[in-house]
């Protein structure tokens, strides 16, 4: 029988409720003839909280025992889930990570999955089994530690799983009824894309449109997995939601098809740093083995051999850059006159395939925050993508802007 893989987010599996109306979504499947693997997350807020119980123990908690603690919430849900199923006489078992297995690397908090055997799942469908349930954003380490996949993971869960088992196709539900020209949340005005490049899926989960885990667009696009984004609230069809395609299925596409938005962003600048070759890597060496994901770098002109220089990152990471660098100054590797951190920055991002072959995307951007009165503090580009960090008060202001500039509510 074919399989398909569907996900359900956490608003979708909130309660006893939502955890039924999901599994009516799963029967429905079950009857079109589909052997069915549901992924899910845990009810909606509950990881947060686990991740604040976590966090209250204290500031430099073990990754290892973060994973332990923050990874069962999906152990409820898949549970529930596959107790519903079976309330309507549906076939059905759940399977938390380390029971598939699905077998991850060690990186605590966001590990990468590796492998899924299918021999357990697949002996069960062939004894009548219709529905494996299993708990989302979990694995298990070849050290037999229960690991995570980073917050949003059980969307890369998904299209592993739909990878592995060859599955028509990976649904992804959730509370939006697919992925659009923006956040929904910031305008009204968003549009839902039928289809959307895999590239620009990418470049927009990346840059903050958390509909889908980044890793999980990367899986879809290196397996040729058939990704959709559909709503679990509302009835669909064949074609409902949006799905991630090659860029060859799209018909015709427009030169800024998203604008991303992504509001934790810190900006740290090392003022007055010796001019010298090897600097960056002095500076960036220790960043990186800190684990700090350093995005945009910007270095001024150098006057008198000094120079500043300036990187933003995710504003969790701000502390462990302190150290990294200060640290880095007391061993002698790099000289700096001060530390300046700004916690009040956010990333404004317009992305699109057609800006490959089309001048003038950037200035169009700068001209409509100038409008704004929004001041850029860094930019950066590349092949399809246009970032700029801005203060954080202005990002929705920007966000709106942008898509009213770039007419996204009106090019269908
Ligand atoms: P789930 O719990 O189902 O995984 P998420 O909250 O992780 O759901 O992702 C869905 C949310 O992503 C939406 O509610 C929406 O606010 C947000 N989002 C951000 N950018 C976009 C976009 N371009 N299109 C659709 N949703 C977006
Ligand atoms: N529950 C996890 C999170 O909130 C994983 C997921 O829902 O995808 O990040
Ligand atoms: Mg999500």
């Amino acid at each position: 029988m074919p399989i398909l893989v569907m996900k359900f987010g956490g608003t979708s599996v909130a309660d006893l409720d939502r955890i039924r109306n999901a599994a009516e979504k799963v029967r429905a499947e079950v009857e079109r003839g589909y052997n069915v693997i549901v992924i899910v997350s845990a009810m909606s807020g509950k990881t947060n909280e686990l991740v604040g119980w976590v966090e209250g123990t204290s500031p430099l908690f073990d990754a290892r025992e973060y994973d332990a603690v923050v990874s069962s919430g999906e152990n409820v849900t898949a549970g529930l889930m596959a107790l519903t199923l079976q309330e309507m006489d549906i076939p059905a078992r759940s399977w938390q990570g380390w029971q598939v297995p699905v077998k991850t690397s060690s990186a605590h908090s966001s590990a990468r999955i590796k492998e899924i055997p299918r021999a357990h799942i697949d002996q069960k469908f062939d004894e009548g089994m219709r529905v494996a349930v299993v708990a989302g954003f979990q694995g298990i380490s070849s050290e037999g530690r229960i690991t995570t996949l980073g917050r949003g993971g059980s969307d890369t869960t998904a299209v592993a799983f739909a990878a592995a088992f060859t599955a028509e196709r990976c649904d992804i539900y959730t509370d939006v009824d697919g992925v659009y020209t923006t956040d929904p949340r910031i305008t009204s005005k968003a549009r839902k894309l039928d289809k959307i490049a895999f590239e620009e899926m990418l470049e927009l989960a990346s840059l903050g449109a958390k509909v889908l885990q980044t890793r999980s667009v990367e899986l879809a696009m290196r397996y040729k997995v058939r990704l959709r984004v559909l709503s679990s609230f509302e009835p669909n069809t064949e074609t409902s939601g949006t799905l991630v395609c090659d860029e060859e299925e799209i018909m015709e596409s427009n030169v800024v098809s998203g604008v991303a938005h992504s509001r934790d962003e810190a900006k740290m600048t090392l003022v007055s740093v010796a001019d010298r070759p090897g600097i960056a890597a002095a500076i960036f060496g220790p960043l990186a083995d800190a684990g700090v994901n350093v995005d945009m770098i910007v270095q001024n002109i150098s006057d008198d051999g000094r120079t500043d220089v300036t990187f933003s990152c995710p504003t969790d990471q701000v502390l462990r850059a302190e150290r990294a660098v200060t640290e880095a100054k007391e061993r002698g590797e790099i000289n700096f006159l001060k530390l300046l951190s700004d916690n009040a920055v956010a990333k404004v991002s317009v992305v699109g395939i057609g800006m490959r072959s089309h001048a003038g995307v950037a200035a169009k951007m700068f001209k409509s925050l100038r409008d704004e009165n929004i001041n850029i503090k860094v930019i950066s580009t590349s092949e399809i993508k246009i970032s700029v960090l801005i203060e954080r008060k202005y990002m929705e202001l920007a966000v709106q802007a942008l898509h009213d500039a770039f007419e996204l509510e009106g090019n269908s």
